[in-house]
């Protein structure tokens, strides 16, 4: 017997016949005599929906508001699987963000999880009851309903696991794993049998939105076990506890795998893209001290991440051109921003540019390899793709290109390392 955490997106609980699909998953894993938490996402669609009539009704609106509005979506679901379990004779009751509670702090709309207290729920799942959770929505220290960001049921999924110290958090989507990149956009992409943490993260945080970033990172400082399969099986299909998907493990125990020959060694893992950031340029800006700090320190304070920047060799008369990128987002807010910081920066003119994509290849490899860097400028400069900026971590090298660019880029890339699969193409 186990204790199971198991986590459904919103295409597996898009509608009634999904959410059936998804009560049978469940009570097979309840038959089998585990005890079972489920996390559930919106049905596919419906936050979309929610966060389009808080623009209509306000454009600049209130984020407590705002969360009181998209976190509605989970609370339907949770209600409904529940109400389906039932229907299939399993005892299984919803418990909201402020039933358990889910205790946030920082902001509305991107509130992290502080401390989920999980006793109530070890208690119900002792009794033999499936508890039901809605995803993404938690409680602030004043009593008001909090959202985690786009993607964070996921996040709900982990912190659940590691509050009841489930034995595995299986994360059910409509792909059966991590692949080496986005099986929509290259059908050769290679699902991987495991990934590490930190290669899982490093993906998630440049576009890979199989996992909330969040998650991930929570699942490695709380060693939760995770695993991401497909909701979209039929009976007869491996069960979970086979571990059919792709499982997130310590580099320990990659390691191990790669020693018993069940998986490769490679230099790069996966390839993720970006569309969602924005370029800023601001030229003539001085060329001197504290000039840099004049442009950030304003944005930092407004809480907008910035991410790739480039600073160009100086010009004559002591200015320089700074280009960098900020979430498509926060566009609109950092172009006021610095322009009313016009006169302290200094700078001539601000272009802006949200026709941008940013390609990553990531590998815990490329720590011990050189050259995979030089790889992936070769293979875009052979297919005339032009790399407007470019940034590296330890285990990844990212590219700013045109957006139209960005399927094109990555398929290019994906044989360049040696990823494409060799037999079926994936589906
Ligand atoms: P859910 O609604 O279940 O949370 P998401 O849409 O958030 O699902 O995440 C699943 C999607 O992530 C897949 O449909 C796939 O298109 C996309 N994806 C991007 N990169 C990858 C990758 N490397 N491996 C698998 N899926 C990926
Ligand atoms: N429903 C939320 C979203 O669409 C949370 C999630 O599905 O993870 O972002
Ligand atoms: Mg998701």
């Amino acid at each position: 017997m186990a204790r199971i955490v198991m986590k459904f997106g919103g295409t597996s609980m898009a509608g009634t016949e999904r959410i059936r699909r998804v009560a049978q998953i469940v009570r097979r894993q309840a038959m089998n005599g585990n005890e079972v938490a489920v996390i559930v996402s919106a049905m596919a669609g419906e936050t979309d929906r929610l966060v389009n009539f808080c623009r209509e009704a306000n454009a600049l609106y209130d984020p407590a508001e705002y969360d009181v509005v998209v976190a509605s979506g989970e609370q339907v679901t949770s209600g409904l699987l529940a109400l389906t379990l039932q229907s299939v004779g399993c005892k299984a009751r919803s418990w909201l963000g402020w039933q358990l509670p889910v205790r946030t702090i920082e902001s509305h709309a991107k509130a992290r999880i502080d401390d989920i207290d999980g006793d109530a729920l070890i208690a119900a799942m002792r009794a033999g009851e499936i508890a039901v959770i809605p995803g993404f929505q938690g409680v602030s220290d004043d009593n008001r309903i909090t959202t985690l960001g786009r993607g964070g049921s996921d996040t709900s999924a982990v912190a659940v696991a590691a509050a009841i110290g489930a034995d595995r958090c299986d994360i059910y989507t409509d792909v059966d794993g991590v692949y080496t990149t986005d099986p929509r956009i290259v059908a050769r992409a290679r699902k991987l049998k495991a990934v590490t943490y930190e290669e899982m993260l490093e993906l998630a945080s440049v576009g890979a939105k199989v996992l909330q970033t969040r998650s991930v990172g929570l699942a490695m400082k709380e060693g939760v076990r995770v695993q991401v399969l497909s909701s979209f099986v039929d009976d007869d299909a491996t069960p979970a506890d086979e571990y059919p998907g792709t499982m997130i493990v310590s580099e320990e125990e990659m390691n191990e795998l790669v020693e018993k020959g069940e998986m490769e060694r490679q230099h790069v893992t996966g390839i993720a893209h970006d569309k969602n950031e924005a370029k800023i340029i601001l030229t003539r800006v001085p060329d001197k001290p504290g000039a840099v700090a004049h442009i950030f320190d304003p944005l930092a304070k407004a809480a907008i991440n910035v991410d790739m920047i480039i600073q160009n060799v100086g010009r004559d008369k002591g200015e320089t051109d700074v280009t960098f990128t900020v979430p498509m987002a926060d566009l609109a807010r950092a172009q006021a921003l610095l322009e009313d910081k016009r006169s302290e920066i200094g700078f001539n003119r601000i272009i802006t540019d949200s026709h941008i994509a940013k390609i990553s290849v990531v590998g815990v490899g490329m720590k011990s390899h050189a050259g995979v860097a030089a790889t992936m400028f070769r293979s875009l400069a052979d297919r005339g793709i032009n790399i407007q900026a470019i940034t590296t971590s330890e285990i990844k090298v990212s590219v700013m290109i045109d957006e139209d660019e960005t399927e094109l880029a990555v398929r290019v890339l994906h044989t360049a390392y040696g990823l494409d699969a060799m037999d079926e193409p994936a589906a």
